[in-house]
């Protein structure tokens, strides 16, 4: 077949692809059709098993399929416009797609696991009132392709093609972005990273985190399976209205009634309940106790995070003191409330902090303070 030799900016990157967009992709060659399973296959070992940068290195293929598909096809990932390490190890990079919008993906090594915390959009179109990601304008949704690569670069940054051991052992879908708005291109991504012939990151370390889009959790229950974060943070819907303005379309009743309806939820798979600790907010002993009530029956840890505060942020973190009894009442109650230590904050990489915007600042001294006192306070208390 004869085929004209295209430029690389014309080039379509087949990394990143989920399965369907890359048999499509692959139908534009000349393989015949009872091949067209095997060459997938091939391909797609290539991609996620052995992370390869240039389809020279696909030797699986014959010389003239290598050729063909090099005529059409790259594997360019997105340009990583900030590579960036916190004093505590973890990573941040700031990515860069065609179109020029940026997204953030953070790295969080841990004793016995590392976390990848991607994102699903560029910016938000949430605006949680303390969530810097939910102050940027210019959003849309990332493909697919863009949610997997963000996985991919993470891996090549890491080294950990052929891994052993394998840095990357989890994977939340934590960062820019309310992933349940830009459902098929996350659940496609999602069941990519999952997938046992490549990227093998088992469902059960996969935690899809959301605001609380209730409809979509049941689509999420039954098309994606991963474990469910929910961004809870209030257990009156006034107070929950004003700080997650989502839950004014979809109530606090309805939001647990679709956890409670998540499919296959046990001890072992548990909901985890997500709860930013807002200095006299939402933080007092009246409310853990009232959170311990509501998600009564449902099998589930609560995470408290610490609130990372960031440029113009009008909230200010819980004392130490007041998370620990919070987290104590919790605990009493039943759940799990392991406390989640802000990470790569120095990077501005911890949660509620990512904004892709290019008057980014440095955590501001305010910040550093505070984290400091928080610090020493938990220190001292060890
Ligand atoms: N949009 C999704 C996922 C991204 S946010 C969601 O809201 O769940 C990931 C987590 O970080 C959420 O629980 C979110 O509420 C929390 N978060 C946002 N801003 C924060 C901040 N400034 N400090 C601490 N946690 C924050
Ligand atoms: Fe969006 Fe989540 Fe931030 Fe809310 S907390 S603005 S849903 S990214």
């Amino acid at each position: 077949m004869e085929t004209k030799t295209q430029s690389t900016e014309d080039k379509r990157s087949l990394m990143g692809l989920p399965r369907d967009q890359l048999s499509e992709a692959l139908n534009i060659l000349d393989i015949p059709e009872k091949q067209k399973n095997m060459r997938l296959n091939q391909v797609w070992g290539w991609l996620y098993n052995k992370g390869s940068e240039s389809i020279d290195e696909m030797t699986t293929l014959s010389l003239d399929l290598r050729k063909e598909l090099e005529n059409h096809f790259d594997l360019s990932r997105p340009l990583i416009s900030e590579d960036q390490i916190s004093e505590d190890g973890t990573r941040k990079w700031l990515l860069k797609f065609k179109d020029g919008s940026e997204v953030e993906t953070v790295f969080i090594p841990d004793n016995d696991r590392g976390t990848l915390c991607v994102s699903s959009q560029v910016g938000c179109t949430l605006n949680c009132t303390f969530c810097h990601t939910g102050t940027q304008k210019l959003v849309r949704n990332l493909t697919a392709q863009e949610i997997i690569a963000q996985v991919v670069v993470a891996k090549d940054c890491l080294n950990e093609w052929n891994p052993e051991p394998r840095q990357i052992t989890n994977i939340v879908m934590m960062g820019m972005g309310e992933p349940l708005y830009n459902f098929e291109n996350v659940r496609d991504g999602i069941i990519t990273m999952a997938d046992d012939a490549g990227l093998s990151i088992s469902k059960r370390r996969i935690t899809l985190s959301t605001s609380g889009i209730v409809p979509m959790i049941k689509s999420a229950g039954e098309e994606i399976g991963s474990m469910l974060a929910i961004s809870l943070h209030a257990t009156q819907n006034d107070l929950r209205d004003e700080i997650v303005p989502i839950n004014k379309k979809y109530p606090i009743e309805e939001l647990l009634d679709a956890c409670k309806n998540y499919p296959s939820l046990s001890n072992s798979k548990r909901i985890t309940f997500e709860y930013v600790m807002l200095k006299g907010v939402n933080d007092s002993e009246s409310e853990a106790r009232d959170l311990v009530k509501l998600i009564s029956g449902i099998p589930a840890k609560i995470n408290l995070i610490p609130f990372n505060p960031w440029p113009g942020s009008s909230y200010e973190c819980s004392d130490w003191d007041q998370i620990e009894k919070f987290g104590d009442i919790v605990n009493r109650g039943g759940y799990a409330s392991p406390i989640r230590i802000p990470r790569g904050s120095d990077i501005s990489a911890a949660c509620g902090q990512l904004k892709s915007d290019s008057k980014k600042e440095k955590a501001s001294d305010r910040y550093k303070k505070e984290l400091a006192k928080m610090e020493s306070e938990r220190i001292g208390r060890l």
